[in-house]
């Protein structure tokens, strides 16, 4: 439990308060006590959710002499693109976004047939010090805000707009939280993400809630505080073995809350959105890829409303783990099919460029830029 951090270090220079930081009634708020009309706040908010534009000097609507106050007051700058790599043909783009401070975090943009999704981080690093993951490894730098979440949505949107991926313009259809961070541990702020992106426009980019996955390591406390909310996001589960030994290892959290309180607390969730959840499994060679591993996580979820997915391992630099063989990925699938629990094998989508790992902003800082 030492090593766990769920408190983010104090940041050394508060991020700029942004529109997305605040609801729609503070918004209003903030226009009154600057001496503008509350309603220049829908025109701002249209710009930025509605048509992903953040530079006040184009909106026509807004007088010229108000806008260097709204820009200041509402839509300051809050992230830069410092690089992007593609890989898939240009499909999918990692983005290495660099904050007010200097932080940096990435976000990854995926385009598929009938879909194109955006996953984004919820924290500079993570406190839950997961040791397969890039980002675990690296520590917990400090939790992002709502604003800076959704702005890595918002440019998103906008390269989907700009048609910036192979197949022309599109719309963004789906967020995932499998960026870097624990979104449960940055809990205020990643709500307030969420109703930006789900609140219909003007207010918020409109994508339904059905549409974002948020992945959690099972902080409980996190599932269960959700479950109040009426948003019924798809909850994803990073359980990655079902035993609580080796999960104490793989998922340190797990010293806290064990593998049934976690499940429990999913099915409150299910019983409560009707959603189905997900189980996120890494397949670790040797380490976690075992028949009996495979037959005690069917025993487990075989009367849960419960997907599982299968990621083969992104092995990180200097690992001692990889990826597991074929015939044990294989049987695992079978394991489970068995007991007549739904699986997938996630596509390894973005593996060239380390996608969601937390790897891009490893290599960039470890070059000291
Ligand atoms: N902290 C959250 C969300 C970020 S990680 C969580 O843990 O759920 C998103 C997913 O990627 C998680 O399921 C995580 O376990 C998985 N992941 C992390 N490192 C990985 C790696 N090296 N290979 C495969 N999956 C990995």
């Amino acid at each position: 439990m030492a090593d766990l951090v769920f408190e983010a270090p104090a940041v050394k220079k508060k991020s700029p308060i942004h529109l997305a930081d605040l609801t729609v009634a503070e918004r209003k708020a903030k226009a009154e006590e600057l001496g503008v009309p509350a309603f220049r706040t829908n025109q701002l908010a249209v710009h930025y959710f509605t048509h992903h534009n953040d530079n006040v000097e184009s909106f026509t609507d807004i007088p010229k002499e108000l806008q260097a106050k709204l820009a200041d007051a509402f839509l300051p700058k809050l992230i830069t693109l410092v690089r992007s790599i593609s890989c898939d043909g240009g499909k999918t783009r990692k983005d290495l976004w660099r904050l007010h401070d200097g932080v940096l975090v990435e976000s990854v943009l995926m385009r598929y047939t009938d879909r194109t999704t955006v996953c984004i981080s919820s924290q500079a690093g993570c406190g839950m010090n997961c040791p397969f993951c890039a980002t675990g490894q690296a520590g917990l730098t400090r939790n992002l805000t709502a604003g800076e979440i959704t702005a890595q949505v918002v440019m998103a949107a906008k390269a989907c707009d700009l048609g910036e991926l192979p197949g022309g313009p599109t719309r963004l259809s789906n967020v995932v939280f499998m960026g870097m961070g624990e979104p449960m541990a940055n809990y205020a702020a990643v709500m307030q993400s969420i109703r930006n992106i789900t609140n219909p426009q003007p207010n918020g980019l409109g994508i339904s809630a059905r549409s974002i996955t948020l992945s959690t390591v099972g902080l409980v406390n996190g599932i269960e505080k959700l479950i109040d909310e009426d948003i019924p996001v798809t909850l994803a589960i990073s359980l990655h073995t079902p035993d609580d030994e080796l999960r104490d290892t793989l998922v340190p959290i797990n010293s806290r809350w064990k593998v049934k309180e976690v499940l429990s607390a999913a099915d409150k969730y299910e019983r409560k959105t009707g959603r189905r959840y997900s189980i996120e499994y890494a397949l670790i060679r040797d380490i976690n890829d075992q028949a009996w591993r495979a037959d005690l996580l069917g025993r487990l979820l075989k009367n849960r409303n419960a997907h599982v997915n299968l990621i083969p391992l992104n092995p990180t630099p200097g690992s001692k783990w990889t990826a597991s063989r074929a015939e044990d990925e294989r049987a695992f699938v079978e394991i489970l099919e068995g007991y007549g629990v739904a699986v997938t094998v996630r596509d390894t989508r973005g593996r060239e460029i380390d996608g969601a790992c937390g790897q891009l902003a490893a290599i960039e800082q470890k070059a000291g830029k």
